[in-house]
């Protein structure tokens, strides 16, 4: 179902199969809606818009909060929904996706509320900085963490006093209208979110164009990212885009390996691969190469496809079978050699094991584009220079991880990495004050604290003489 100030069908009438890729089975039907859901969506949105950007920011931070203790009060009930949809193990679901959610509508209503009003007094006068709402905001979110990054769109525009159209992918539907119900129960006044479910070109692409939307963000693919960004450009709309990535996880001789193996493993491998930080190409010291590989190939003996629904499984079902193709279209087309993985399993549902492949070259299509799946390349270096090349030497600048115990290196090395983000020993510590986003074709713009309050609002200065 849709949520226009309550749950309805698409006006054209149509459905599609809501479909669990660990499965096949079908777990519902839901709306398959056009351009005049778009509208109806937007109408509402537009309407609800005056009393919204009115409603002092006080009021607002409480409602995310109400949403936030409600939503944790039935992570199992969204955690499973979540699940279902995504193939994704009920334990990422549980204990990354929707506490997440959680954290993100608290974080933005106290970090809206912390923030001191800007003055800057002169000679003569003070400037004064204040927000103002943009005004309709279409919210474009892809499948592989549907409700976390929905949340992280949600949580500041809400918060800014803007009015919400959501599309979330057609392929993880259910957790958006919940919570479009859930923060209505939260004390979000009808038409302030609504939910629009479909298909990209159906429902993104109208409302990209729709003249009354004032701003986009989306996240997803990179070629995606172009139409929404050729679209937008004529309505001189605000703009995000949070694309793809090929990160690099660069590990030198003096890292400590019993840290940085189940490191690499958990950036390369979390969410069956389809994050869109995770570290596909792994960058190796030539003098620990294979030392390294072997650790790696003896953890990843604990990352076995498993059923999503059970609570100790650590991988779980690809998006969709139409998904797997393409991932083992890479893995089949490449002439590296397969340590581990690379085969389709046999039986039911989008399954693929972790995949680690060497012998690659740079300019393979495995190394350079996005698989977006459980498979990892591997490469060695000799230098400083030649890992940062190899690093750099892609399209993409989302992120990477460094892994040394020499700490002046690793800041030389990340200051040297072309990408948004660089996690040193780690990965995927995420303080939500800071700027998250990428560089190249990874994306425009940054999210996260202040950078979130900057595109969810008008930021002015108003001059005052003295
Ligand atoms: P897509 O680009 O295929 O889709 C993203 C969203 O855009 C979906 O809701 C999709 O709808 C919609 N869409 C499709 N066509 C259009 C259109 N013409 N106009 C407007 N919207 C449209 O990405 P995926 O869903 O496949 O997600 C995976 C991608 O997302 C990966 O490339 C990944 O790297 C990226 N990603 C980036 C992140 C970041 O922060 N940089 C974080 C997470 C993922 P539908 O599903 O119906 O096609």
């Amino acid at each position: 179902m849709n949520w226009i100030r309550g749950a309805v069908p698409s006006i054209y009438g149509d459905t599609m199969d809501n479909v669990n890729p660990a499965t096949g089975a079908v777990i519902c039907k839901i709306a398959k809606s056009k351009r005049a859901d778009v509208n109806a969506a937007v109408q509402s949105a537009h309407d609800a818009f005056p009393a919204w950007a009115e409603t002092p920011l006080a009021a607002r931070c409480t409602i995310l909060r109400n949403a936030a203790a409600l939503l944790e009060s039935r992570l199992d009930e969204f955690a499973r929904m979540e699940s279902e949809d995504s193939g994704k193990p009920i334990n990422t679901a549980s204990t990354i996706d929707i506490p997440r959610a959680v954290a993100n509508f608290r974080f933005f209503a106290d970090f809206a509320e912390q923030e001191e009003p800007a003055t800057h007094p002169m000679e003569g006068g003070v400037n004064t900085t204040h927000r103002k709402p943009v005004g309709v905001v279409g919210l474009i979110t892809p499948w592989n963490l549907p409700l976390y990054l929905l949340s992280w769109k949600l949580a500041p525009a809400l918060v800014m006093g803007n009015t919400v159209v959501a599309k979330p992918s057609e392929l993880t539907p259910r957790t958006a209208t919940a919570i479009a119900a859930l923060l209505e129960e939260a004390g979000l006044p009808p038409g302030v979110l609504n939910v629009v479910q479909g298909l990209g070109p159906d429902v993104g692409a109208p409302l990209t164009e729709h003249p009354d939307v004032q701003a986009i963000s989306f996240t997803g693919g990179t070629a995606t990212g172009k139409l929404v960004a050729a679209a937008a450009a004529p309505g001189f709309k605000k703009l995000s885009l949070e694309l793809g990535g090929k990160n690099p996880a660069i590990v030198f001789a003096d890292a400590d390996l019993d840290v940085a193996v189940p490191g690499v493993a958990r950036a390369a491998f979390t969410n069956q691969g389809q994050v869109c930080l995770c570290s596909s190409r792994i960058l190796v010291e030539e003098s620990i190469y294979h030392a390294f590989q072997e650790r790696l190939i003896e953890e990843l003996a604990s990352w076995q496809c498993g059923d999503p629904a059970l609570a100790d499984t650590k991988l779980g079902s690809l998006i969709s079978l139409d998904h797997r193709k393409k991932v083992h279209g890479y893995v089949t087309r490449s002439k590296g050699t397969i340590h581990t993985g690379g085969e389709v399993p046999e039986g039911p549902g989008a399954f693929y094991p972790v995949t680690l492949i060497d012998n690659v070259e740079q300019s393979d299509a495995i190394v350079q584009e996005e698989v977006f799946g459980p498979v990892a390349t591997m490469q060695h270096f000799d230098t400083e220079a030649e890992a940062t090349g190899l690093a750099n030497g892609v399209p993409y600048g989302l992120a990477a991880t460094v892994w040394t115990s020499d700490a002046e290196k690793a800041m030389r090395v990340s200051k040297a990495l072309d990408t948004g983000m660089v996690w040193i020993n780690d990965w995927l510590k995420r303080d939500l004050r800071v700027p998250f986003g990428g560089m190249k074709q990874s994306g425009v713009g940054r999210e996260g604290g202040k950078h979130s309050l900057d595109f969810y609002s008008e930021v002015r200065n108003i001059y005052e003489a003295t």
